[in-house]
């Protein structure tokens, strides 16, 4: 990929990066966040003040705030910029990157910063819109997949049950993609809580021929399955009816954990999954690219904050 950095200025300045913050999160005017007023605020200017101070000038409120308050990046002492930037390569790389990997082309902070920067971009990759898929009537594809160990799962001499679960749901229509990890075993009642919470009943579900897909899909429309266990993966008699590209999506996210991030434990595994859906949701072949799909990952971070604790429950150090 090409260095953005000799791109865009809002990926090495300080003032180019908050002021395309604002705009991104303020379209309609500053937002004071302590009340909600919209549009009357005022910035505090001084020799001491930092730049991107504000003031709300509401009678009961008149309390400062920040374009950051209230998002992932509240708390850090991390540059907006680093911030910008560190987005734009985790949306602009295809499988992922790893934290060394960030660290080294930020050119900031630590390591551990770093990998808390990750984890906190990845929140605010995280999908808020979880409308039932399938609702105009279209397809939706549901697939499951099995990958790492999963500590909680025990000693089983099932090799297979030591592993994690991971339901992908992949909806035709807006090509946006769902992954669920599934701490229980995989049987009709555990798919049938998942498809329920996501899909539409208009829809029309596509899966393999899995048992536990079989009483879960009466819920819908109707339900078409390819028969994997005999190599199809098109049905011959109607080519519409496939799951290949979950199986697509899969394949992106296990090349990309194997090469990437190798070392995820399992208690992450549902925000690595965030990255690789938003990704794929946002991906080029829809129409997204970089610079919008940077955008994206940017507004999701307002609204959202990330706070590791330690067993003992002090949260952790700030990044
Ligand atoms: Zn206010």
């Amino acid at each position: 990929m090409a260095d953005p950095k000799h791109l865009n200025p809002i990926y090495t300045d300080e003032a180019a990066a908050r002021a395309h913050f604002e705009a991104l999160r303020w379209p309609d005017g500053r937002v004071c966040p302590h009340c909600g007023v919209i549009g009357n605020s005022t910035e505090l200017k001084g020799a001491t003040t930092r730049p991107g101070l504000y003031k709300c000038k509401v009678k009961e409120c008149r309390k400062p705030f920040t374009a950051i308050m209230g998002t992932v990046y509240e708390g850090s002492h991390i540059p907006l910029h680093i911030w910008l930037y560190a987005t734009h390569l985790m949306c602009a790389s295809k499988k992922g990157i790893s934290a060394a990997q960030l660290h080294r082309m930020l050119g900031f902070g630590s390591y551990k910063s770093a990998w808390f920067m990750a984890h906190r971009i990845r929140e605010a990759m995280r999908t808020e819109n979880l409308s039932p898929m399938g609702s105009d009537g279209g397809d939706v594809m549901a697939d499951e997949t099995f990958f790492g160990k999963d500590p909680d799962a025990g000693s089983s001499r099932m090799a297979i049950r030591n592993m994690n679960k991971i339901v992908t749901l992949l909806d035709r229509t807006s090509g946006q993609t769902r992954s669920i990890v599934v701490k229980e075993n995989l049987s009709a009642e555990t798919v049938a809580a998942i498809l329920n919470a996501n899909i539409s009943p208009k829809a029309r579900l596509l899966t393999d021929e899995a048992t536990h897909y079989k009483t879960p899909g009466r819920a819908f429309a109707d339900h078409k399955t390819v028969n994997h266990r005999a190599d199809e993966y098109v049905s011959r008699l109607d080519p519409t009816i496939t799951t290949n590209q979950i199986e697509g999506f899969f394949g992106i996210f296990k090349r990309g954990m194997r090469g990437v991030y190798q070392h995820c434990g399992s208690q992450h595994l549902h925000r690595y999954l965030s990255e690789f859906d938003f990704r794929y949701t946002n991906r080029s072949a829809v129409g997204v690219e970089d610079a919008e799909r940077t955008a994206r990952a940017i507004k999701g971070a307002v609204g959202r904050r990330l706070r590791y604790k330690k067993p003992d429950g002090q949260a952790t150090a700030q990044a």
